[in-house]
Parts: C-alpha cells; sequence; structure tokens
C-alpha cells in the first residue's frame, strides 16, 4: 500500500494517543515502517536517531533478533494462559525471581500488569488495603507532584500532576494531593537549588500536616520527572523528602516506569538516590518495550500484610504475567546483565553524553543543560543573560522538535524544554551524531524564531 493511502486510511479512522485529532487529520502521520540499532525509518525513506528509544522504553535498542526468537519460542510452548485461579506459568515465575533479584534487598515480590497506568492503578489500590489492614482505613490520601506523570488510566491521570489531563474526562479519583515539584529552572530560581530542595520536601510535610497525618498513606513520585521534562531534583531533594515520609510513617511509591531497567545508569532510579520504595511500579524498559508489560516490585512490609492478613486481592488483569510478554522481559533483562549494560551507562555512556550534552550549554538558545544516565534536558530561553523564557504562543519547543524530526532526530518538546533519552546501547559515535543534529536544530530554530519576532 502507498503511504498516501496509508496516511489516508490513518486519519479516516485511526485515533492516536495524546493527539489533536483534527490537526493530525489535516497534516498527515509520518509512517514509520522499520528501525534498527538507535535508527527508526519512515514511509519517505528517512533514517531517523531515535533519541527518545520509542516512548523511553526501547532500552536495548531495535532489532535484537534474541528478543524475536524468546518471544517466537513462547508463542509455540503457551501463548496464552493466566495466573487466576491457583495457576502460574514457567515464563511469570522466572521473571518474578529475576525482578527481585534486581531489586533492592527488601523487594521480594512483583504483581505484573499489563502496561505502567495498570501498575499505578494497582499502586493505588494496594496502599489503601495496605493501611486498611493495619487498622487505618482513614489512611487514603496519597499525596503526589503537579506535573507528574503516572499513566492514563483514571488512577494513572488522577495521580499524575498534569492539569490538561485533570481538565478533561473528570471527576478525578478522589483523595490525592497535589504538591510543588523539585523543578529548579522553571519555578525555583529565586532560591539556590539547595535551598529550593528542601523547600520542596517542606510543601510535603506541610501537605501532610494539612491533611492530617493519620490521613495519609502515600507519596508517589517519579525518581527523575521524566514526561514532565527530565526533571532532576536539587541534590537536596530525596534526603530531604525521605526524613519527612519517616517522621509520619507515609508509605513511599517510587514509579520506576521510565527511571528503571538503566536509564539512569542503576538497575532503578532509587538506588542512584539511594531511596528505599515501598513500591515501586515498573514497565516501558522492563521489555525495552517489545511487548506490553508492566507491574508493582512490591516491599517486605506491604507485601507481608497484604500475604499474611489480606486474604483474596480483588484486583488482576487478563494480561497480568502474560507469558509471551514475561519471557521477553526476562531475555531482555538477561541481555542486559550479560552484556553490562547498566555499568555502561553508569560508567562510560553518562559521562560522555554528558560531556557532549553539557556542549551546547554555549548556544545563544538554551539557558540550562543538564542531564543524568542518558536522559538529558535543554532548556530553551528567548534572552541569555537573564534566562527569561519565549513568549509561549511561539511554541519554541514544539517548533525545535519538528525541525529536528525533519533533519533526522528524535527530541521530544515539553513546552520549552527539549529532552532526549536514546536506547542505552547507542554509542559514542551515535551520541555525537545527536549532539551535533540538536546543534543544528537549535540553530535553525534560532533562525526560525528570530524571523517570526521580526515579522
Ligand atoms: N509512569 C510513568 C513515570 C510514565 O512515564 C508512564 C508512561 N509514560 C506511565 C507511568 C504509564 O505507563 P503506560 O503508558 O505503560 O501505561
Amino acid at each position: 500500500m502507498h503511504s498516501s493511502d496509508l496516511r489516508a486510511l490513518d486519519s479516516a479512522h485511526h485515533l492516536h494517543p495524546f493527539t489533536d485529532f483534527k490537526a493530525l487529520g489535516e497534516e498527515g502521520s509520518r509512517i514509520v515502517t522499520h528501525a534498527e540499532g538507535v535508527y527508526i525509518h519512515d514511509s519517505e525513506g528517512h533514517r531517523i536517531l531515535d533519541g527518545m528509544a520509542g516512548l523511553w522504553c526501547v532500552n536495548l535498542g531495535y532489532g535484537r533478533a534474541e528478543l524475536v526468537e524468546a518471544a517466537t519460542a513462547q508463542l509455540h510452548e503457551l501463548p496464552y494462559y493466566n495466573n487466576f485461579f491457583k495457576t502460574t506459568h514457567p515464563p511469570a515465575v522466572k521473571l518474578a525471581e529475576k525482578l527481585c533479584q534486581l531489586a533492592p534487598a527488601h523487594i521480594n515480590h512483583v504483581f505484573f500488569t499489563g502496561s505502567g497506568s495498570e501498575a499505578n492503578d494497582t499502586v493505588l489500590r494496594m496502599v489503601r488495603r495496605y493501611w486498611a489492614l493495619k487498622g487505618k482505613p482513614d489512611k487514603q490520601w496519597i499525596i503526589s507532584r503537579e506535573n507528574a506523570y503516572h499513566g492514563s488510566t483514571v488512577a494513572g491521570m488522577s495521580l499524575g500532576g498534569m492539569a490538561p489531563m485533570h481538565a478533561q474526562g473528570g471527576p478525578l479519583v478522589p483523595a490525592i494531593s497535589h504538591v510543588r515539584q523539585p523543578y529548579w529552572f522553571g519555578e525555583g530560581r529565586d532560591q539556590s537549588p539547595e535551598a529550593f530542595g528542601r523547600t520542596c520536601a517542606e510543601a510535603i510535610e506541610a501537605r501532610i500536616l494539612e491533611l492530617g497525618e493519620d490521613n495519609v498513606a502515600a507519596f508517589i513520585a517519579e525518581p527523575v520527572q521524566g514526561a514532565g521534562g527530565a526533571i532532576m531534583p536539587p541534590a537536596s531533594y530525596w534526603p530531604a523528602v525521605k526524613e519527612v515520609l519517616a517522621k509520619y510513617d507515609i508509605l513511599l511509591v517510587v514509579d520506576e516506569v521510565i527511571c528503571g531497567f538503566g536509564r539512569l545508569g542503576e538497575w532503578f532510579g532509587s538506588q542512584h538516590y539511594d531511596l528505599e520504595p515501598d513500591l515501586m511500579p515498573i514497565a516501558k524498559g522492563l521489555s525495552s518495550g517489545y511487548l506490553p508489560i508492566g507491574g508493582v516490585l512490591v516491599g517486605d512490609r506491604v507485601a507481608e500484610t497484604l500475604i499474611e492478613e489480606g486474604g483474596e486481592f480483588f484486583h488482576g488483569f487478563t494480561y497480568s504475567g502474560h507469558p509471551v510478554c514475561a519471557a521477553v522481559a526476562l531475555k531482555n533483562l538477561e541481555i542486559m546483565q550479560a552484556e553490562g549494560v547498566v555499568e555502561r551507562v553508569r560508567d562510560d555512556l553518562g559521562p560522555y553524553l554528558a560531556e557532549r550534552w553539557m556542549s551546547l550549554a554555549e548556544h545563544p538558545l538554551v539557558g540550562e543543560v543538564r542531564s543524568l544516565g542518558l536522559m538529558g534536558a535543554l532548556e530553551l530561553v528567548a534572552d541569555k543573560t537573564s534566562r527569561a523564557r519565549f513568549d509561549k504562543r511561539l511554541a519554541a519547543g514544539n517548533l525545535c522538535r519538528d525541525i529536528c524530526f525533519a533533519s533526522g532526530l528524535v527530541m521530544r518538546s515539553v513546552g520549552d524544554t527539549m529532552i532526549i533519552a536514546p536506547p542505552l546501547t547507542i554509542t559514542h559515535h551515535e551520541i555525537d551524531e545527536l549532539v551535533s543534529l540538536a546543534r543544528r536544530a537549535l540553530d535553525e530554530t534560532a533562525a526560525r524564531l528570530a524571523h517570526i519576532v521580526q515579522e
């Protein structure tokens, strides 16, 4: 089928996620046809460096034959069976064991889901159930953060702090409260980063006191906010948050959907920040995105209560621990271990990206550059000295994103923050290419913006 026909059918029948349906219908989609390594290819013959690893998930890169073979073998052996009604199957058991080996020592159980959103729905029910079993049924409030992303199901988006999502399709799940995010460049520049980190932790304490400590079940956060804009908190933030949560006996849920599986140079982002989460939702990099699978890693404190005191937990999905997805995830983790992918991100690729990425700090359009492991961000600014932002109506970030795409690089924009999270298998040479494509796109964005402003 010709790409123009495919595009017409796409416009006629396909409602895309996070998309203005009408605008896309008029413009037409880019059709991605195949991929290898860190590159995707489209139907017009372009080869594009995927600086976002799909949606932060293709950690091992595209075209890994071992993952295809694991899926094929499992499809022949047992394409589907569930884990309900006292049954299990080898891939789910082996994956559970592997995950618990990789997770911090106090985590020894996993509940499987089909996605990150379902993992966060599971979290919400688990933490409230935990406190009910502990004889504290009023501990129901969950504190999250503004601009957090925890998924698109009703619970996921209620836990998330994205105002445009909250504005559609409510009402939200009750008893979820959002506090300010530790986004120093965007919201904290009247203080030092260290002081601002503490201010944000104090905001959590203030909210706990407002809601009443006996009513607060958990605090949920990503180690580094991904979809919010690759926001690495100031160094003072997590130690102060840990203290606050311990003081009021509040569970810590660390959403590892993006940061898990090597993105920050550790198996889990929690390990980078020395956190001991009670629950860790996971997905994406778990299978390098080859098949959909997620889960919740459950720490001993919660698991023991649910097991010993809980009776039946009325919760589960048809695809919880799907055998083919589990087999692929297991193979994915085995390859990551065998190839030392996580250590390479920590010791080699992360530092290399940081050095190359920092060279963009000189660019007149760039107000801040940051990176951790293989996640990076650039803040676009209208004035380099004052670091003032562009007028929102200019949509500078989207302009830069479109220029990047047209010139062979996927870089995402969140407002005027440009972000990258390439596959963890990227080479030095490909990092050089990524940075030089980004620099050229910044040059063109600057030229186009100057032109628009002049008009
Ligand atoms: N949590 C975080 C931190 C995420 O980034 C995402 C997806 N971007 C989700 C949860 C939801 O995962 P999914 O899209 O698999 O439902």
